[in-house]
């Protein structure tokens, strides 16, 4: 078999695209998107995260404002800096851009954004919302990965859904989204013993463990959908996932490619969630 691959990179277009519209249609009405994203310190993956989303941004025309910080911000100042930015009307989405440096308590920080600017949907707040299957803002990849599936025309009501990794950004979230859609959905972790036996069981799998190679051909259910998560850099400087491409995509039914999987789809959807938030505000 020779898997159908899931085109995250097409699908963020035509998101992007939509988007893009329906800000001009608010433009109409003198509503302009805003985005603030705040960046501490000089942690150079993020450095070009933070550049991705202002570019994404600009070529929808949503307002993008990068607040970079240095290193050594107290926490009291980045909470002073995150109260203003809750009161900007101009401002529907405030992003700070994880990891933190090791002096900010980053659970505290995440708390004291409004949850309605929450576009990245880590407030306990929405997390909450999540689990109770209430409406609310959802975090931006676990979105990506649901929005793919469906796209696909993919069953998920019903079926064996494997999450690999359980953090609060990805695995959580992502298994929320599934049990909401009606999968029966196991999540298996660093200490999950035969992760094998749930990975061959699964109709759907999702690998977001940070491991390159972690799920091999002999792993996947035959015909299984496979959403990989995962953005590992080799020593070469190679991207890759969590999932060997090549021998999976030969059992797979459908797979996600690294890079142009769920990376584009992740950006699309913080978009998505700004454009909605901005609705919501105005
Ligand atoms: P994390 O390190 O917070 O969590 C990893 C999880 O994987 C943990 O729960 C851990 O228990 C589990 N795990 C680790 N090794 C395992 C193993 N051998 N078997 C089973 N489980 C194992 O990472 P995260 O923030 O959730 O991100 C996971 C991956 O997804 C990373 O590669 C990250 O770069 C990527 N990611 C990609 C996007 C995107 O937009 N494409 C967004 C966020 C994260």
């Amino acid at each position: 078999m020779s898997a159908k691959i899931i085109d995250g990179k097409a699908m963020a277009m035509e998101i992007r695209q939509e988007i893009k519209k329906q800000v001009e249609e608010l433009a109409q009405k003198n509503i302009k998107p805003g985005l603030a994203v705040v960046l501490v310190g000089n942690d150079p993956a993020s450095q070009i995260y933070v550049r991705g989303k202002e570019k994404a941004c600009s070529e929808v025309g949503i307002a993008s404002e990068t607040i970079r910080l240095p290193e050594d911000t107290s926490e009291s100042e980045l909470l002073n800096l995150i109260s203003g930015l809750n009161s900007r009307q101009d401002v529907h989405g405030i992003l700070v851009q994880l990891p933190l440096p090791k002096h900010i308590d980053s659970d505290k920080i995440i708390r004291s954004i409004v949850p309605e600017k929450d576009v990245d949907g880590f407030h306990p707040i929405n997390v909450g919302k999540l689990v109770l299957g209430l409406p609310g803002v959802k975090p931006c990849t676990p979105y990506g990965c649901l929005k793919m599936l469906q796209k696909y025309e993919i069953a998920i009501e019903g079926k064996k859904a494997v999450v690999i990794g359980r953090s609060n950004i990805v695995g959580k979230p992502v298994a929320l989204m599934l049990l909401q859609e009606n999968a029966t959905v196991s999540i298996c972790h660093s200490r999950t013993k035969e992760l094998s036996e749930y990975t061959k069981e699964a109709d759907i799998l999702i690998a977001a463990a940070g491991k390159p190679f972690l799920i091999k051909p002999d792993m996947v259910k035959p015909g299984a959908a496979v959403i990989d998560v995962g953005q590992n850099k080799l020593p070469d400087g190679k991207l890759v996932g969590d999932v060997d491409f090549t021998g999976v995509s030969q059992v797979a039914g459908w797979i996600t490619p690294v890079p142009g999987g769920v990376g584009p789809m992740t950006i699309a959807m913080l978009l998505y969630n700004t454009l909605e938030s901005a609705k919501r505000l105005c």
